[in-house]
């Protein structure tokens, strides 16, 4: 098991598969990029498969999720998805993407045994999605949202930052679409995790006006604490039901005390957390041949460490030298 000292256990792995990024979202990276990491640094495809296989063999992980940068732009995502769906036993498996290409991808993501999708998407205004990402590309995105339902890659969740004087008054207009096309919908808080250091906590938008703004359209009602699990979104039932949204409020309302999760950079660091300021390098004793019993233990042991909170509220909370895009989100 992946234990801390605070009684939590961590079932949920978060895999990055590169750091790069084929858009430049204005609350994650520069306009003009960051300084990828070296090829000879990244994981190879094969020394993913390993670190998922002893985490799901040895460690007791059950979700595997693979994210980035945007973790389509990495060629060997299918052979990756395809071998840790052979693993036993098998994870579920999902995928945290823009949706850029997978228009053409979705449906050969899922043969090779793709659970589902998380698709983010910030806005329905093409020109606002333009000055959002800095890139022309929302038709693509909407294609390989539908692409992802067609191929089964469900339920098919939609994650939306808002931004103040962007998107900010797009909450309701999300909603009624995501509900309209059967996607699940969740806004997530914008996190001091940009490269740019540009976050301040007075310039966010959060998640009481979220939720002030979907109900000047939706009736709200909390989905209750026992169906939430450890899972990082609130959920709220909309008019009534079926349809739900959620709201991720890591900064507002923190969830620290249920998380489940530890995280894999591209280059082999094992984190406790996306705030994390200390990482643990695997890939140095993978690539010493350690064998499959010590690297376990080295992540137990990473695990056993893991802080109580993200000290987001803590005055002297430091930023992660590392940005959102080479953490995996
Ligand atoms: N490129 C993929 C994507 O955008 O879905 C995967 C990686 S991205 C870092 C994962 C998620 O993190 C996206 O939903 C994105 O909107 C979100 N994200 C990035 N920077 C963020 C920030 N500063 N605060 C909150 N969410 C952020
Ligand atoms: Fe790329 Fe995702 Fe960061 Fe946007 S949020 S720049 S899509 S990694």
């Amino acid at each position: 098991m992946l234990a801390d000292t605070y009684g939590r256990v961590a079932t949920d792995l978060r895999v990055s598969l590169t750091d790069r990024c084929n858009l430049r979202c204005t609350y994650c990276m520069p306009e003009e990029g960051l300084q990828w990491l070296a090829k000879p640094d990244l994981l190879t495809d094969d020394e993913i498969v390993r670190l998922v296989d002893i985490a799901v063999r040895l460690l007791g992980i059950t979700e595997v999720r693979f994210t980035g940068g945007e973790p389509l732009l990495r060629p060997g995502l299918p052979g990756i998805v395809e071998a840790v769906a052979a693993l036993e036993p098998r994870p579920r498996i999902s995928l945290t993407t823009n949706g850029i290409g997978l228009g053409r991808t979705a449906a050969a993501l899922r043969t090779a045994g793709l659970d589902r999708v998380n698709v983010s998407l910030d806005t329905l205004r093409p020109e606002v999605f333009h000055t959002l990402t800095r890139r022309n590309r929302h038709h693509d995105v909407l294609a390989g949202l539908h692409a992802a339902r067609e191929a089964g890659l469900t339920p098919v969740k939609v994650n939306s930052v808002l931004m103040p004087g962007l998107n900010e008054d797009e909450a309701p207009d999300l909603l009624a679409w995501a509900i309209e096309h059967d996607y699940e919908l969740r806004f997530i808080e914008q996190m001091p995790l940009d490269a740019q250091h540009g976050w301040r906590r007075e310039g966010m938008i959060t998640a009481g006006d979220i939720l002030a703004s979907l109900r000047t359209r939706f009736r709200l009602e909390p989905e209750g604490e026992e169906q939430r699990g450890s899972a990082p979104a609130e959920r709220w039932i909309v008019d009534g039901g079926p349809h739900r949204v959620g709201v991720i409020a890591s900064v507002t309302r923190p969830f620290c005390a249920a998380c489940d999760r530890t995280r894999l950079t591209a280059d082999g660091q094992v984190r406790t957390c996306l705030f994390a300021t200390e990482e643990t390098d695997l890939r140095a004793a993978l690539r010493a041949d350690a064998d499959d019993a010590h690297l376990a233990e080295i992540w137990r042991g990473a695990m056993w460490g893991k802080k109580a909170g993200s000290g987001l509220d803590d005055p002297t909370f430091l930023q992660p030298e590392r940005p959102m895009s080479a953490i995996g989100g």
